[in-house]
């Protein structure tokens, strides 16, 4: 579509980063643009709305930058899903494994209320370990996941298949 061309043609390969191997998809060109940037943002408030989401959770950090945006655009309180020991007061935490070791996110504990159904976005899927943790820790708080959205997935690294069971009967959107 012209919305995934516009999107496309802002994002960035940046050969061996973080490490040599890996290609990057750089999204700061993108950011950079305000036509881009709007039209992403607009995008993802519609999924929002469209999918009856009370909210939107935004994951360290790519994602703070797209999830508070869409909530002010889609009229939805946002919720941060931060690196562990980033937020203060009774927080509830999920580890997951990454290539060498592991990780833990946490979300507040009275992130949500009653009924809330939460839009979780990030920037990339890729292998899904960080999607799968974060779904599982907002549905530890009580919340429902309403689906995730995402600008991009690196499909050969297989997020999608695994999140399948996590997803449930939640959406997943890629722009
Ligand atoms: P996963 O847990 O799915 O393997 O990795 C996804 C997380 O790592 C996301 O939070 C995303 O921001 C980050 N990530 C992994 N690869 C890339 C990449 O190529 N570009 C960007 N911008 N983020 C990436």
């Amino acid at each position: 579509s012209d919305l995934r061309t516009l999107l496309l043609d802002r994002i960035e390969d940046v050969p061996d980063y973080p490490k040599p191997g890996v290609v990057f998809k750089d999204i700061t060109p993108l950011l950079a643009d305000s036509g881009a940037f709007t039209a992403l943002v607009d995008a993802l408030a519609e999924l929002a709305v469209r999918h009856g989401a009370t909210k939107v959770a935004g994951l360290e950090a790519r994602g703070f930058i797209l999830a508070a945006p869409v909530a002010v655009k889609a009229g939805l309180g946002f919720v941060p899903v931060r690196k562990e020991g980033k937020l203060p007061g009774v927080c509830l935490a999920q580890s997951y494994e990454l290539e060498y070791g592991n990780a833990v996110i946490e979300v507040k504990q009275d992130s949500f209320g009653a009924g809330d159904r939460v839009l979780v976005v990030d920037d990339v899927l890729a292998t899904g370990g960080t999607a799968e943790a974060s779904l599982a820790l907002i549905r530890r708080t009580g919340a429902e996941v309403a689906g995730l959205a995402v600008l991009l997935e690196l499909g050969f690294l297989g997020g999608r298949a695994r999140l399948e069971e996590s997803l449930g009967g939640a959406s997943l959107d890629v722009l």
